[in-house]
């Protein structure tokens, strides 16, 4: 193969993670739900025993009961998924220092450089024997010659398998399944297909191109790449968004700031600022950082990774405020902070859809009432709509610092905090 590229999924995810600390949800059928308090009491993920009772993600839990009358259900903890979710990337680093994570459970890793003489699969395999032995967790991995495939052999059977698809295989193994199976062909795009007879992701990749692009636009000529086994997409480097610039703002005021409602404010401010500009430069930030300057010129800085990248004034602003409140001790009035998002993605680099669809809803307005008030900020000149908080220096009612997930990083954490 000309590149040798592996997807490694975890199976069952966030049940899992709760199974290591909690063994005896092995033996049950388990879930983990969302707050049930807070409106999201919904299934956000199931061990294989729920799995075989019909539980699905997404349900009401009171559903899911119906059909699974014995049914655990145990709360999130994203932290531990997080923390977990790193711990991984680590290990996978080991083996390449080409590690791109997709969503939180799945990573893409390039190997073409680093497997030398070693056999894929055995190699694959010994990754997947380490997961099981140092994490008690298991994962599917996929290889083969680009993202796309690989990511397919990580779904074609799991849990706890490898599958390797190769040039001389693949023809035989992808193009029999239908086309909704192909990464990035969403259901409105399958169902389109059809309607030309296009059924199966051989019946794609043995269309027209030019048809194709026609008809889908774009998107369609490189789903009709990716269905011949022509995406060369790079899996990108650790390092590489890191490498990309950030977007951030710093205001030093004119009087010190001497209580938290007033750092709220400007934080607030800030906030403001740098979403609309991800917004313009069509990015989103996957970690937030601040700045806190105190009136003796000491500078502090704190950061911490999101769930999901993000354009949101309410994700930054509250993210902000969780890294200042951890951190702060007010030994000293401030002169100024900052807000900084680092990490950044392009808007459309394909972020998988988060597990709360609640949230996804709220997630949609927000953004579309912030891409609003973008507009008539252009038209009109900044400011002429921002929100009373920026105004007033009061806090968002409505703050959670628990939230968000992640915290100060490691090493970074202010010794005067
Ligand atoms: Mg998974």
């Amino acid at each position: 193969m000309d590149r040798i590229i592996f997807h490694i999924d975890q199976n069952c995810y966030f049940a899992s993670v709760e199974m290591i600390s909690k063994p005896y949800l092995r033996d049950v059928p388990m879930a983990v739900t969302g707050d049930a308090s807070k409106r999201h009491g919904i299934i956000l993920a199931k061990n294989e025993l729920a799995k075989k009772a019909g539980v699905k993600t997404a349900e009401a839990i009171w559903q899911a009961k119906q059909k699974c009358p014995d049914l655990v259900t145990v709360s999130s903890h994203y932290e531990d998924y997080a923390f977990y979710s790193g711990r991984l990337r680590q290990m996978y680093e080991e083996y390449s220092d080409k590690v791109e994570p997709f969503g939180m459970d799945e990573c893409w890793v390039d190997m073409t450089d680093t497997i030398g003489d070693r056999d894929p699969r055995e190699v694959a395999d010994e990754i997947r024997q380490r997961v099981k032995d140092e994490f008690k967790l298991t994962c599917s991995v996929g290889v083969s010659f680009n993202k796309i495939f690989a990511k397919f052999g990580s779904d074609y059977k799991k849990p706890d398998a490898t599958t390797v698809i190769t040039e001389d295989d693949f023809k035989e193994m992808i193009w029999p399944q239908p086309v909704s199976e192909l990464l990035f062909a969403g259901g409105a795009t399958a169902k389109k297909l059809a309607e030309v007879n296009i059924k199966t992701i051989g019946d794609l990749a043995c269309s027209d191109r030019g048809f194709i692009t026609d008809y889908l636009g774009k998107p369609g000529d490189q789903l009709w790449l990716y269905a011949n086994g022509l995406d060369d997409s790079p899996v990108r480097a650790a390092d590489h968004e890191r490498e990309l610039k950030s977007v951030g703002n710093t205001m030093t005021t004119p009087a010190d700031i001497i209580n938290r409602t007033q750092a709220a404010g400007t934080f607030r401010t800030l906030s403001s600022s740098v979403a609309a500009r991800l917004r313009r430069h069509g990015l989103l930030g996957s970690c937030v950082q601040i700045t806190v300057r105190d009136r003796d010129l000491n500078i502090y800085e704190h950061q911490m990774m999101l769930f999901e990248p993000t354009s949101s004034e309410k994700v930054i602003f509250d993210s902000a405020m969780k890294l200042f409140d951890e951190s702060y001790d007010w030994h000293a009035p401030l002169r100024g902070v900052g807000v900084r998002c680092t990490k950044l993605i392009s808007e459309d680099s394909g972020v998988q859809i988060s597990m709360f669809p609640e949230q996804e809803q709220t997630k949609a307005e927000d953004d579309k009432l912030a891409r609003t008030v973008d507009d008539i900020n252009r038209r009109f000149g900044d400011g002429t709509v921002r929100s009373c908080a920026t105004l007033q220096g009061v806090t968002n009612p409505n703050y959670d610092p628990e939230f968000y997930d992640g915290g100060i990083t490691a090493g970074k954490k202010s010794p005067f905090a």
